[in-house]
């Protein structure tokens, strides 16, 4: 039924000590699938798909009959292997025997099982992840995927760099690994069945280039390439305190898209500037719990003092899409990019949302803070979204807790009906925060983490520059001021083009802002506008983006490298 991928499972040897938890590791294992199977049975029977249901039905028994569970735990006993070595054999020696009976019925029945078993194997694999927070030293990983939440619990001490066969530059795993200086190359595909543990391998992360089997010459490139980067990232960081002023004196706003605390404590030490976008939900993707709202307000806090003189944009859970967390009963979806995703799952699960909205209110009492929302689409939405956080704010002066009922509300742009209508949005925030990692994927139809079609992801597309434009007018009309916090915005190519459009706050990721303040010092305002006048008459992705590139070549080819 479901298109079965292979998953190779290594064999471990476990100590006597270790027996017991492994099995109660595989019986979460099975908790788990089952859950999910109930789920994909009842969307079946709902859509009335009774063969898919009839399917479903008997993994669910199979889980549920306690067979599979006794038989598996007795041999990870006995045999003191890994539950996921141990499942794999188990079940390919029962397909075996199936296919040796030689029944037509019986042997149509192995894919079914063999797809129990892979679904059984990610979730015991999904929680072998967590030992990328203990690695035995230091090393590349290599992996078809890995989610936002492994990138967030890696040993960052032993991690050099990641490779893996998904993803692609505004994934979330990218971004996340951009905020955590871990170089990484995404979307690789089939090259990395090549790879063998102990290969050696350079990661060219600023290039996207993966150099398997490194000959002397290619090491004595990228040894010099080290040498040259680290001088002129040493020479930009000189600089990086330095405003952001363009060469005819218009101020441009740098801030950071920081995920977790601990970045805005490094951020104070290193670039004093404040938090553009805080993606709240990387707080949760390693198990924390959305209902613990002094646990939040705690985090929301610390960095709200970390980088106080300074603001900080907390932006409300943005779960669903690539950023699934495993432990939250956020639904199955065929298209979580287009489904039960950010302010959508908030709106369904209201108790989540008021408490955080409590616990960023509180955190507002203790210096600089305003809220955004994400994924807003429709007006209703955003009404509804005002009246929670209207009614959370009369709460808490009831009850007496300190925090400013005044903060500035923003909402992200980034689903293009929620650019069009922007005029009539604008009236009921402060300001939006464009989106452009989700406006650009939205607009082409082309999902931002899939590499096979990352050729369609064009930023630079007019229909996107035309969208930013109306956007911005919008903002302009109403006296909201419009920020960008996309990865558009640290992008050397574009930076240009985006403060031509009249965006003059930019937030990005803060290893890129000693590189863009740079750039702007070499822009000329008036020469910036008319590269939008031009791009706004172009026809076609290649066009804007070949203005661009003529653009940064004159004022900084270096950065074009
Ligand atoms: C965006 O969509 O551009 C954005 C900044 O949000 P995220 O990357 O977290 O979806
Ligand atoms: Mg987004």
């Amino acid at each position: 039924m479901v298109g079965a991928s292979v998953v190779s499972v290594r064999e471990h040897e476990l100590a006597e000590g270790q027996l017991e938890d492994e099995a109660r590791r595989f019986r979460t294992a099975l908790n788990g699938a089952r859950n999910e199977l109930e789920k994909l049975r009842d969307r079946a029977r709902a859509e009335g798909n009774g063969e898919l249901v009839d399917i479903l039905e008997m993994q669910v028994m199979l889980i549920e009959d306690g067979m599979l569970e006794a038989d598996v735990c007795q041999r990870v006993r006995e045999t003191k292997r890994n539950a996921g070595f141990v499942l794999k054999t188990y079940v390919d020696e029962f397909c075996e025997c199936l296919a040796k009976a030689g029944n037509s019925r019986f042997t149509e029945r192995t894919s079914d099982i063999q797809d129990l078993s892979l679904r059984i194997l990610r979730k015991l694999l999904g929680s072998e992840e967590a030992d990328l927070s203990e690695l035995p030293g230091p090393c590349i990983l290599v992996a078809h995927d890995l989610s936002p939440s492994d990138t967030a619990a890696m040993d960052r001490t032993n991690v050099l760099a990641f490779v893996t066969s998904m993803g692609s530059r505004t994934s979330h795993t990218a971004i996340m690994a951009r905020a955590l200086g871990i170089p990484a190359v995404v979307g690789l595909g089939e090259v990395l069945s090549e790879v063998s543990e102990g290969d050696p391998l350079i990661v060219d992360g600023a290039h996207g280039k993966l150099v398997l089997a490194p000959a002397e010459n290619d090491l004595a490139h990228y040894r010099e390439r080290i040498v040259q980067e680290t001088a002129w990232r040493t020479k930009l960081a000189a600089n990086a305190m330095l405003p952001a002023e363009t060469r005819d004196g218009f101020h441009v706003s740098v801030a950071a898209n920081v995920e977790l605390p601990e970045e805005a404590e490094k951020l104070r030490e290193t670039h004093h500037v404040g938090i553009g976008l805080f993606r709240t939900e990387f707080l949760f993707v390693n198990g924390g719990s959305l209902s613990d709202e002094e646990a939040q307000y705690a985090a929301y806090r610390r960095v709200v003092e970390a980088i106080s003189p300074h603001s900080v944009i907390f932006r409300t859970l943005d779960i669903g899409g690539d950023k699934f967390l495993s432990h939250l009963d956020v639904p199955i979806e065929i298209n979580p990019f287009l489904g039960m995703r950010a302010i959508r799952f908030c709106l369904r699960q209201e108790d989540v949302f008021r408490t955080q909205l409590r616990a960023i209110l509180r955190a507002s009492a203790h210096g600089g803070v305003r809220i955004l929302f994400p994924m807003i689409t429709a007006l209703e939405e955003l009404q509804r979204t005002l009246e929670i956080l209207a009614e959370v704010k009369a709460d808490l002066k009831r009850e007496g807790i300190p925090h400013n009922p005044d903060l500035d509300v923003g909402i992200m742009i980034e689903v293009p009906a929620a650019a069009l209508i922007a005029d009539k949005l604008a009236p009921h925030v402060d300001f939006f925060s464009i989106g452009t990692n989700d406006l650009v994927q939205y607009m082409m139809a082309a999902d931002r983490s899939n590499p096979d079609i990352s050729y369609l992801y064009q930023p630079g597309h007019p229909s996107v520059v035309r969208l930013l434009d109306r956007v911005v007018q919008a903002a302009n009309e109403h006296g909201r001021w419009v920020g960008i916090c996309g990865e558009m915005a640290s992008e050397p190519l574009f930076v240009p083009l985006v403060l031509g459009l009249g965006i003059h706050e930019l937030s990005m990721s803060p290893v890129a802002i000693p590189v863009v303040k740079d750039l702007v010092r070499d822009i000329n305002m008036l020469e910036a506008e008319e590269l939008v006048t031009n791009a706004m008459a172009c026809g076609s992705a290649e066009e804007v983006t070949g203005l661009c590139r003529d653009f940064v070549e004159r004022i900084a080819p270096e950065l074009l490298d």
